[in-house]
């Protein structure tokens, strides 16, 4: 029988990119012999194709157990909401957990839902908050909040100073949200994720230390941060462990047999991988355009088109599609297609799994940013890590086909792009190195281990 050290409550927010990496931060504590509850909404456990059998699961609720997200309305709504029927609920939660005999010692709860710390600290329970975003990403919304960066429409080649940063970026690389009046709202809850960050115990973060070393620095003179990323399962990183291929929960259910059948018989880095993650909606136009980008680039392409997202698709494109030449799915297991010898690079929205995902298996990207935290990541992937080309919109705001065309040559084959894979392969060497034993993600996860004992 395992002996526990400790007990950690989980409380992701309930979207598929913020739950995946806490659920591998969850695994990863396990095998320190930390006992993991995640607590999942009603809406969400009902809408999961597959239950993941590693960890335990609890519901609570968000004020809309049968409609989700949507049935609120707006961001806004939902998270007012969900922080009153989500406070009681998740206080029933722990009170039960005590009452059987599994008393918590730990909340690790999204910043999304700040109100977490407060039913933390009213169970006396040590509280970490968990960012899924990067700490660049976190840095600007920290500026928000203090004031120092205001919502303000700004002129896409605008220069902006940010304390964290060593140079100024531009107006197109901040997190939409910052610069888009109508989404005023939107970002005072971002902001909000610092509201109480001065009373939690720990703020992990979703990235290492090697990635991001001058921002994690700085907020670290502010914060208690630990790096504990990349949270892939270990498998990916080290071919020596025996570990669960599955990512993640999902409220999609991947096509994996047709997915990697056509993609062994693929020739090694031949592929465009592309995919647009879990919420983004791309314009009818945009969608046209990145179809014939990728048909005229003359690279093979597996896309993942969402099945809300197939009628954008141009008519016809995917009865004419060859198998040889393409093959459209509607979700795929994201991590063995990005590991698969046979992807040259990645085509990508650049949410921050996705990106993250891309740098620990070492794959080159074209970076298609579309809204939040994207255009900040694409600014990395391009200009720090050097991974990547980003491919430009237009004035309409529309990537056109020619656009994607040459950045995917330029990605895949041509000389110039050599630089990109090659430090493509140097990151996924970091990557592997920092969760190793010893490695800088590694000691941050031992030390917020040994801390959670000492408490408990
Ligand atoms: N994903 C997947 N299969 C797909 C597309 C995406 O498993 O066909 C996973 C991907 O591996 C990543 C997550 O969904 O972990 C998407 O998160 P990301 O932060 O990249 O984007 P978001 O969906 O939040 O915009």
């Amino acid at each position: 029988m395992t002996t526990h050290k400790a007990h950690c409550l989980m409380l992701p927010y309930p979207f598929q990119g913020h739950i995946n990496p806490m659920l591998q931060f969850a695994k990863r504590l396990q095998s320190k012999r930390v006992k993991i509850t995640i607590a999942l909404t009603k809406f969400f456990l009902k809408n999961m194709k597959e239950l993941p059998t590693s960890v335990s699961i609890e519901a609570i609720s968000d004020g809309y157990d049968d409609g989700g997200r949507d049935q609120a309305g707006s961001f806004v709504a939902y998270v007012t909401r969900f922080k009153e029927v989500g406070s009681d609920t998740l206080s029933q939660l722990i009170q039960k957990l005590e009452n059987c005999g599994c008393p918590v010692n730990c909340i690790v709860y999204d910043p999304f839902l700040p109100w977490a710390v407060e039913v933390a600290k009213n169970f006396e329970l040590v509280s970490a908050a968990f960012f899924t975003q990067n700490c660049a990403v976190d840095n600007i919304y920290y500026h928000v909040h203090k004031g120092v960066i205001k919502l303000t429409p700004t002129k896409n080649d605008e220069e902006i100073l940010i304390p964290g940063f060593s140079s100024t970026i531009e107006a197109s690389d901040v997190p939409s949200f910052v610069i888009s009046p109508e989404a005023e709202r939107i970002l005072e809850m971002l902001a909000n994720q610092f509201s109480n960050l001065d009373k939690v115990d720990w703020v992990l973060i979703n990235s290492f230390h090697e990635l991001e070393k001058e921002v994690i620095d700085w907020m670290s003179k502010i914060y208690p941060i630990k790096t504990i990323g990349p949270t892939i399962p270990s498998i990916y990183l080290d071919k020596r462990l025996h570990d669960d291929k599955k990512y993640g929960l999902s409220i999609f259910k991947p096509m994996t047999n047709e997915c990697l059948n056509w993609l062994n018989h693929q020739p090694i880095s031949s592929v465009v991988y592309v995919s647009f993650g879990s919420i983004t909606n791309l314009e009818t136009e945009q969608m046209e355009e990145l179809a014939w980008g990728l048909k005229n680039s003359n690279n093979n392409f597996l896309w993942v088109v969402r099945s809300t997202e197939e009628s954008k698709l141009p008519k016809n494109f995917i009865e004419e599609l060859t198998i040889e030449k393409g093959l459209v799915v509607s979700w795929c297991p994201q991590l063995q297609v990005l590991e698969h010898e046979s992807i040259g690079c990645f085509l990508t929205h650049c949410g921050w799994n996705s990106t993250l995902e891309a740098i620990s298996l070492g794959v080159p990207m074209v970076a298609m940013p579309q809204w939040t935290d994207q255009p900040t990541n694409a600014k990395f992937v391009k200009d720090v890590w050097e991974i990547g080309v980003r491919a430009k919109q237009d004035e309409k705001g529309i990537v056109r086909r020619e656009v994607i065309e040459e950045c995917i040559k330029l990605v895949m084959e041509e000389e110039k792009g050599k630089l990109i894979r090659e430090n493509a392969k140097k990151w996924k060497e970091l990557a592997r190195n920092v969760v190793d034993e010893g490695g800088s993600s590694d000691k941050n996860i031992e030390e917020f281990v040994s801390n959670l004992v000492t408490i408990s």
